[in-house]
């Protein structure tokens, strides 16, 4: 079965209001294994919001209308339900008992407006609301159904819980969605997609999309099965092959960070970090301590900004920066060196570079990022050329030289468990 949603209000239209109902909706429908097709926004307008009902009961099984329940002239989606599906309405005498007694437990009359609401769509059955005043219906005809949720979230999900979903698990047969994300790093978009679309094409189930963020790309698997174990099979299957043919470029299967990824590397290996941030500025350190539990393997950084501080707090010699500049190699593996010997970790990060907007030349531009690693393995150094703003450029250097720690980590737990 597939659904489609209508978040109803030209509130939502506008940047103050965002529809976030849908996002329960969706997560609540997959989890029976209906997978949601389409999703629309629709203002309080007659002609159009029947247009999209009409359309959406043309093209899905399951229409799910959100808001525009209440009692007010703007609040139409009783009647533009009504005549999408080409039914009359007609006052529900138990609805409007039910809304008066609401009133009168708060010690008011029911005002007549909201007789409004005791309308329901002849052949739909009401669902009761216990946190408002607007009751929901349910309609099914010939194998459709749809369904009118209050927008308030509270009454909707409290309705979909208690009145909905009881009656979906009995109509729907078994069904079950598992969704799993592949985090990769190292890969562009194009260049991961190079090495997956053979695989993942092959298959219409599970179904697998592909996003870019800066400095990582994610695979997205989505698979629908009988039951949770089938559903769960098939994703484990098309996983299992993706991550074989990416390899070390996967850091995680599981929805982990990179920070949490190499956290929990470090952990196992009961080895210790530490950094000396210049162009980063301590986003290294920001993003390895939201980690909990990071003290147990992270040490701390220091942010050497100046070249006063590099040579002072790290020990990187005076006559180095002023031959090589400050964003060089030979700096960022003094940095890296320094803050190892310095800090007693076994695995040290040196990172400097240029991360604009200003400040760059033709030989060193923006962008311009060294990071060195320093550790039992020795130290390695990285010349990386990143673009876009500033933000990007530092956040990417901060994934590179978690990437170098990881794979790092990697090839110390090869050398210890060595492949038989
Ligand atoms: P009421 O009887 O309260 O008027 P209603 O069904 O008519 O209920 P709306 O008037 O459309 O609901 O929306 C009421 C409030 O619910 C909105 O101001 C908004 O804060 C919230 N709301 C509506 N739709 C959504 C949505 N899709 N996601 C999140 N919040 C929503």
């Amino acid at each position: 079965m597939t659904a489609e949603i209508i978040a109803i209000g030209s509130e939502l239209l506008t940047p103050h209001r965002t529809d976030t109902n849908s996002l329960f909706l969706t997560e609540q429908l997959n989890g029976l294994g209906v997978d949601v097709v389409y999703k629309t926004i629709v203002g309080d307008d007659r002609a159009r919001l029947t247009e999209t009902i009409a359309l959406a009961w043309k093209r899905s099984s399951l229409v799910i209308t959100i808001g525009g329940l209440g009692p007010t002239e703007d609040d139409l989606t009783r009647e533009c339900a009504a005549r999408a599906l080409g039914k009359t309405m007609s006052q529900d005498d138990s609805l409007v008992g039910s809304i008066e007694s609401r009133f009168r437990a708060r010690g008011t009359k029911m005002p007549a407006i909201n007789l409004r609401q005791a309308q329901r769509i002849d052949g739909a059955v009401a669902l009761p609301n216990p946190k408002g005043t607007a009751p929901g219906q349910w309609f099914e005809q010939e194998g459709k159904i749809l369904m009118l949720l209050p927008g308030p979230p509270r009454e909707l999900y409290s309705m979909f819980l208690t009145a909905c979903l009881p009656r979906l698990r009995e109509i729907l047969p078994m069904a079950a969605i598992r969704k799993r994300v592949l985090k990769i790093v190292g890969l562009t978009e194009s260049g991961a997609e190079a090495i997956v679309a053979p695989i993942y094409t092959q298959y219409t189930n599970p179904v697998t999309t592909i996003l870019a963020a800066p400095g990582e790309v994610q695979l997205h698997l989505k698979s629908f099965g009988a039951d949770e174990s089938d559903a769960e099979g098939q994703v484990a299957g098309l996983s299992a092959r993706l991550e074989q043919a990416l390899g070390d470029a996967i850091f995680s299967n599981d929805g982990a960070s990179l920070e949490e990824a190499v956290g929990r590397m470090l952990a196992s290996q009961k080895a210790s970090l530490a950094a000396a941030e210049s162009c980063t500025g301590g986003l290294l350190a920001q993003r390895i301590t939201s980690i909990p539990g990071s003290s147990s393997y992270f040490l701390g950084s220091v942010v050497c900004y100046s070249n006063d501080w590099k040579t002072s707090w790290l020990d990187v010699a005076a006559a180095l920066l002023q031959a090589q500049g400050a964003v060089s190699a030979p700096v960022a593996q003094a940095l890296a060196e320094g803050i190892c010997r310095r800090s007693g970790a076994t695995y040290g990060i040196g990172i400097t570079g240029v991360a604009g907007p200003a400040g760059g030349t033709p030989e060193k531009p923006v962008g311009l990022v060294y990071i060195g690693l320093a550790g039992p393995h020795g130290v390695d150094v990285q010349e990386k050329r990143y673009f876009g703003e500033r933000e990007i450029i530092r956040w990417q250097a901060t994934q590179t030289a978690l990437d170098m720690v990881r794979r790092a980590l990697m090839r110390q737990a090869q050398f210890a468990h060595p492949a038989p």
